[in-house]
C-alpha cells in the first residue's frame, strides 16, 4: 500500500504541473495549442515505466510527445522519470486506453506512433486485443499524417509475425525490418525500454519494424 500511495503522490505532482491529462479528448484537434507550437506530435502507446518516451522527449525538444498508458499508477513513475531527466513541456501523459485514440486525436494530427513490447495476448481468441490487430491499424491510419509512421519493437516473435502480417494485409509499407535489433544497423541511437533491457538481458533477440499506411 505504501508503494501505491507513493505512486499516487508522484502522479498528483505531475498532474498538478499540468503534465498529466485525464481528459485527452478535450484536446482533439488542438494539441498544438496545448504544446504552444506547431512541432510534430509523436505518441507512445503503453509507456510502462516511461524511460523510452522521457528520454526521447529530453533528446528531442523540437518534437511533442504524448504517452498513453492504461495503468493510471504507472504514469506516476513516468512523471518521476521525466522530472529526473529534466524533460520540458514537450511531454504530456494521459491515462487512457488506446482503443479510444480517435477520440483523442483528429485525422492527421499524429506524425509517429511507437509500440514497445506491447502485451502479446498469445491465445488466438484474444487476437483482437493485440495492439496491431486490424481494428487498431484502422485507428492509427485515421490519426496519422499521410507520411506518418509506426515503429514497433517486441521480444515476442509470434506477436511480431502477427504484426507483419497485419501490416501487409492492410497495405502498410514496411521498412528496416530486423529480427535482431541489437545486432542490426538500426541499433544506433536505440533507446532501450525497461522491458527491452530485461528480455535482451536474458539473451532474447529484439524484433523491430517501421510501418507506414498506404493511401
Ligand atoms: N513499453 C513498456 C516497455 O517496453 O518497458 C511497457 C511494456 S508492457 C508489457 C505493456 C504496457 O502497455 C503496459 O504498461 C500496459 O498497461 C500498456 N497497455 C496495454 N494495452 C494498452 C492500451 N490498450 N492502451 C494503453 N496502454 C496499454
Amino acid at each position: 500500500i505504501r508503494g501505491k500511495e507513493k505512486l499516487q503522490k508522484q502522479y498528483n505532482i505531475y498532474k498538478e504541473a499540468g503534465r498529466i491529462l485525464e481528459l485527452p479528448s478535450n484536446h482533439k484537434g488542438k494539441w498544438h495549442e496545448l504544446f504552444g507550437n506547431d512541432n510534430p506530435i509523436h505518441i507512445e502507446i503503453g509507456t510502462g515505466r516511461g524511460r523510452f518516451i522521457s528520454t526521447l522527449a529530453q533528446q528531442n525538444p523540437e518534437i511533442n510527445y504524448v504517452g498513453i498508458e492504461l495503468e493510471h499508477e504507472l504514469l506516476g513513475r513516468v512523471g518521476n522519470k521525466a522530472m529526473e531527466l529534466g524533460v520540458g513541456k514537450n511531454l504530456i501523459l494521459t491515462p487512457a486506453d488506446a482503443i479510444r485514440l480517435n477520440d483523442f486525436f483528429a485525422p492527421g494530427e499524429v506524425s509517429r506512433i511507437y509500440l514497445n513490447f506491447s502485451d502479446p495476448w498469445p491465445k488466438s481468441r484474444h487476437a483482437k486485443r493485440r495492439l496491431t490487430y486490424t481494428d487498431f491499424l484502422q485507428l492509427y491510419r485515421a490519426v496519422l499524417k499521410p507520411d506518418g509512421e509506426l515503429h514497433q519493437k517486441t521480444d515476442n516473435r509470434d506477436l511480431f509475425e502477427f504484426s507483419l502480417n497485419m501490416f501487409a494485409a492492410d497495405d502498410w509499407k514496411m521498412q528496416k525490418i530486423t529480427f535482431d535489433l541489437h545486432n542490426s544497423p538500426w541499433n544506433e541511437g536505440n533507446i532501450m525500454t525497461e522491458y527491452e533491457e530485461k528480455f535482451s538481458g536474458q539473451g532474447m533477440p529484439i524484433y523491430r519494424v517501421e510501418a507506414r499506411p498506404w493511401p
